[in-house]
Parts: structure tokens; sequence; C-alpha cells
């Protein structure tokens, strides 16, 4: 049987899952697909530039170990750039970057869709000489780079965030979403690219601006009638972070008008830094448009981090705080605090006071106290499990019911609105959601939630569903 650049790449696909961690593997190598093989050379089609100097960074030697052994000493990669279509003008060009130096495995293709070459703006807001009014940056130089300790957990956002501040605009990156639980560094590491950004580039005007706050101005100008100032500000600005824009979900106006600075912004090379607590597939009342647009970028997960980079945040904490604190006591919190940066330093703070107001020595039964009144509070989280559990015993079901396939109308009903207290009460993902509720995609889930929010509304019996439910998971 002949060899087709699937095959090839199947066979290499194999041979990089059995040796890479199964989440590296998702993030880099399955977006990938393979688009032709001619003699020795397999060329495989990558979303964007960042994405093939990542490969090239730290996955060059495997991808040449399993290419070799498909094609023999010979073998060639090449590497097809293809982002997504942009600004709906749909004839592509292509660039070819000369060959890289870090490894001589590989050629590049770059095939980028053509830009519209932005015409002069014309705006009859546009004042005189307005680019010389001073923006304030609204930054906290205190969130810098050097403060933001680099762990796995956030190696991925933090490189990303590092190579935006050396270029603004000028990466592929654009925009950088950075995404991630509560108190797990989003705004901190926002602040640090913008603060980086005025530091070697201090001619550009940076902005940030949490969505809430951009949000209220936008009502704000909306009542005064003057929206057009309000775009015409934003659209000036050379770097703008928006911190949570899922907070955007469901507000259609402030939506739209965000569209816009963002389609200017992008078009004319300006970077755009936005953060939110969820992956774009998981925001909900986002339009889809917007959505579209925030992938257009990379999206960098902030991960919990992992116990070193736990122990490490705490010692610099102190470090800087000037504050000394037994090994033994460090290992605890860091043991004991895992989910959130910022408990783990309130934890710290509260712990530092109550020796230094009670003048005592900081021991591990005052952690323990002190861990114990941070954590069980927000350690509440019900899990899926449970959820799923409460809503099968309310209708009388066993779980394995409304798990199964079947299309029985309270079945569906169960299930759906297990699917929708799991969104409510958990983390979870929507993908995640639906894998452990009977095996669904996040589109699925997606539904059932929107599916319960209208039932909820129009239906005074379901509401009951809803109220009871609720009730018996607060408890
Ligand atoms: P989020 O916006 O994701 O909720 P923040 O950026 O407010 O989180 O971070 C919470 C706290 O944790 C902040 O005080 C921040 O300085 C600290 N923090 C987060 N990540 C790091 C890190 N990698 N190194 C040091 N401090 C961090
Ligand atoms: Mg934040």
């Amino acid at each position: 049987m002949s060899k087709t650049a699937e095959s090839v790449w199947n066979n290499c696909l194999a041979f990089i899952e059995d040796n890479i961690t199964s989440q590296a593997y998702k993030t880099w190598f399955e977006p990938i697909k393979a688009v032709k093989l001619t003699d020795n050379a397999l060329s495989i089609q990558v979303p964007s530039k960042f994405f093939y100097e990542w490969l090239e960074e730290h996955y060059v030697k495997i991808l040449k170990v399993a290419l070799t052994k498909e094609l023999g000493q010979t073998a060639k990669l090449v590497y097809i750039i293809k982002m997504e279509n942009t600004y709906g003008n749909k004839q592509p060009f292509t660039e070819k970057i000369p060959s890289s130096n870090r490894s001589n495995l590989q050629s590049q293709e770059v095939d980028v869709p053509l830009k519209n070459k932005s015409p002069e703006l014309k705006n009859p807001f546009v004042i005189p000489g307005i680019r010389n009014v001073k923006i304030e940056s609204q930054l906290n130089p205190n969130y810098n780079f050097e403060s933001f300790l680099e762990g796995e957990s956030n190696r991925l956002a933090r490189s990303a965030g590092l190579a935006v501040a050396n270029k603004p605009g000028g990466t592929s990156f654009n925009p950088l979403l950075i995404f991630g639980g509560v108190g797990l560094g989003k705004t901190h590491l926002g602040h640090a690219i913008g603060v980086d950004i005025k530091d070697k580039y201090p001619e550009k005007t940076v902005l940030y601006i949490s969505a809430e706050k951009f949000t209220q101005q936008y009502i704000e100008s909306v009542k005064k009638n003057n929206r057009n100032d309000f775009i015409h500000f934003y659209q000036i600005i050379d770097v703008l972070i928006v911190d949570d824009i899922q907070l955007l979900s469901g507000k259609a106006g402030t939506q739209d008008v965000f569209f816009h600075i963002f389609n200017h912004l992008h078009q004319n090379g300006k970077q755009v830094i936005l953060t939110s607590d969820k992956a774009p597939v998981d925001m909900i009342d986002i339009e889809q448009r917007l959505l579209s647009r925030f992938k257009w970028g990379l999206s960098a997960e902030l991960n919990h981090p992992d116990y070193d980079t736990r122990v490490a945040i705490i010692k610099n904490k102190l470090y800087r705080d000037g504050v000394e604190m037994p090994e033994d006591i460090v290992e605890f919190l860091a043991n004991n605090i895992k989910t959130n940066i910022r408990e783990l330093e309130g934890a710290i703070i509260s712990l530092i006071a109550h020796s230094s107001f009670n003048k005592k020595e900081i021991t591990i039964d005052l952690a323990r106290k002190i861990v114990d009144n941070y954590v069980k509070h927000t350690k509440r989280e019900v899990s899926i499990d449970y959820i799923q559990k409460v809503v099968s015993d309310y209708f009388q079901m066993d779980v394995d019911t409304l798990q199964s396939k079947t299309r029985k109308r309270h079945i569906v009903q169960a299930r759906q609105l297990a699917m929708f207290f799991a969104k409510k009460f958990t983390k979870a993902s929507l993908a995640s959601i639906g894998s452990q509720i009977g095996q669904r995609d996040h589109a699925t889930v997606l539904h059932a939630c929107k599916t319960v929010d209208n039932l909820s509304t129009t239906d005074k019996q379901f509401r009951k569903y809803v109220e009871d439910l609720n009730k018996k998971l607060t408890l």
C-alpha cells in the first residue's frame, strides 16, 4: 500500500502520543492537519505562526524521530500556517519565510489571508492633536513580569505575554486571550504585559480596563448621547487590555460596540489582550462573531499552580514583605491551598497579621486554623456526580437512566437540569460536563443550559423543579 500524507502523519501521531503528556498532545498535535506528501516531504497545516514556533521549540526532536521512522533519513517537514479567515476577505496570499536556522528539518510556507489595506480613517470626531492627549494607562506597576513567577501552569500564557510585550501588534497572537479560574493570575498577567510595553515603548498608548467598567462607560455614553466619542476614544489606543471579558455576556449593545472597536484596532495592527474566566468555547451569550474573533490569535490557559510553583509564590511573597516563616509552615500552606493564588496570599497575610497582633509565633496550629477559615468556605463546590445523584433522586430515577441515550421527555429534562446545575455550581467546562453526564459534547450542554433558562421562564412546573433542585443543592 502506498503512503499518503494522512497515513504517514497518523503513524507519527501514534508515536508522539505515546511519548508526551496527553494534555500536550491535545493542545499541540490534535489541531494539526496533514495536507500533502511529495517525495520525502510531509506538509502539515498549523493554525498560527506561534503554533509553528512552539512546535519547533519544544517538539522538533520528537517530530524528527517520528518522521525519520516513517520516511527515512531524508525526511522533510513543511509547515503551512493557515490562520482563520479575517474580515471576510478570502483572497489568500502566500509568503515564504526563509528556512529557519533552528533545525534543518523544515521549510515553511505561510498562508495568511490578505488584509484590507485600511483607508485613512475619516472620523468626524477626530480632534486635531488628540494623539497628544495623554491617556492614563490604569496599570498597576506592582503587577509586572518580575513578580509573576513562572511555573508549568502558566508557562505558555507567560511566554506568549512576553512575546506580545516585545512586539505589540506584531505577533500572530492578536488578540491574546488569557483564560483560567479565579485567582490564578489573569489580571496580574494582563497588567504585566501592559507595564512591560510601557517600559519598552513609552510612546505607545496602553490602556487597561475591566469589562465591567467598559460596560458602564458605554452605557453612560449612550445616555449622554456621545457613543461616537466613546468609540473614537478606544480606537486611538495602541494596546488595549480588557479584563474579564466574559462579563460582556448577555450585553448585546456593549458587545456590538466592542466588536467595532476590536475590528478597528486589529485591522490597524494594534494589540488587543483579553482575559476571561472561561475558554471561548465555554462562553455563554457572547455573539458568535465576537467569539470567533477571540479565537483569531492565541488562547492561553492559566492552570492551577503545581506544588513547586506554590512554594515559590509563597516564598516570594514572604521575601517581599520581609517576613520569615518556618519551612514546614510554607509546605503546609502549599499543600493545603491549591487552586487559588489569591487565597494563598490571603492566608499568608492573615497568618502574619494574627501572629503579630497577638505577639504569637507562627505555628502549624495557627496555620491550620487560618487555612480552615480560608479554604472551607470556598471548598463548598459540589461535584458533578453529586448533582447527578440529587437530580435523579428528585425525579426518582437512577443515574444510569439519567445518562442514557433515551429521548423520553422527562429523562431528557432531568439530564438537562443536571447539566444546567453542573454549569452553575462547578467550574467544569461545558466539554467536561458533557463527558461526565452521559458522554455528550459541549454543544449539547450549552443547549441544555439554554433550554433550562427558557423553560424556567415559560413553564411554571419546570420553574418549580429548578427552584427545588437549587434548594437541595445549596443546602
Ligand atoms: P485573577 O485575575 O485570575 O482572578 P489575579 O491576577 O488577581 O487573578 O491574581 C491573584 C493574586 O495572585 C494576585 O495578587 C497576583 O499577584 C497573584 N499571582 C497570580 N499568579 C501569580 C504568579 N504566577 N506569581 C506570583 N503571584 C501571582
Ligand atoms: Mg482578575
